[in-house]
């Protein structure tokens, strides 16, 4: 052998040559004091390592406190949603204020015009059929169904402006 055999050294190391290989290897490492050094170096840099790893223990009792802290924090945010809840319509108040400053002519000009479209079918809708408790519900169902659609039309319009 009078190359060095870089490629056998780990092998080596790990005990994983067999005899006859193993055999060469010493045979080498007796003349070559660089790859003896090298051998040296790489098994106490695996011994350190299989020391610290032995060394690192989780402490007593990790897991439970692990587990005790996901639960807090499982726990907490059911008490933020509540005060969560109420600041999620604050929220979208102050964007579409906001965006009302900003896009202000096209949305307020179209909040308007869905106000009094709205106002004008329910006075029409109300006059038409005011003694007529069915048809109160139709009323109902229609000023939904406007609003509803409003909001659709201006959550399009604010998708258009924004882009
Ligand atoms: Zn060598």
């Amino acid at each position: 052998m009078k190359e060095h055999p870089f490629e056998w050294i780990s092998a080596y190391i790990d005990e994983e040559l067999d005899p006859a290989e193993r055999q060469r290897m010493d045979l080498h490492l007796a003349q070559c004091e660089s790859c003896f050094d090298l051998v040296t170096e790489l098994r106490d840099m695996k011994n350190e390592v299989a020391m610290h790893y032995e060394r690192i223990e989780a402490p007593e009792g990790m897991e439970v406190r692990i587990l005790q802290a996901v639960e807090a924090v499982e726990r907490k945010p059911s008490t933020l949603t509540k005060a969560g809840s109420l600041s999620i319509p604050l929220i979208g108040l102050t964007v579409l204020v906001a965006l009302s400053f900003f896009y202000g002519s096209i949305l307020v000009k179209l909040i308007t015009v869905a106000v009094k479209f709205m106002v004008t079918a329910a006075y029409v809708v109300s006059h038409v059929a005011s003694s007529i408790p069915a048809v109160w519900v139709t009323a109902l169902a229609i000023a939904i169904g406007i609003s509803l659609l409003s909001g659709f039309s201006l959550r399009r319009i604010l998708r258009s402006t924004t882009q």
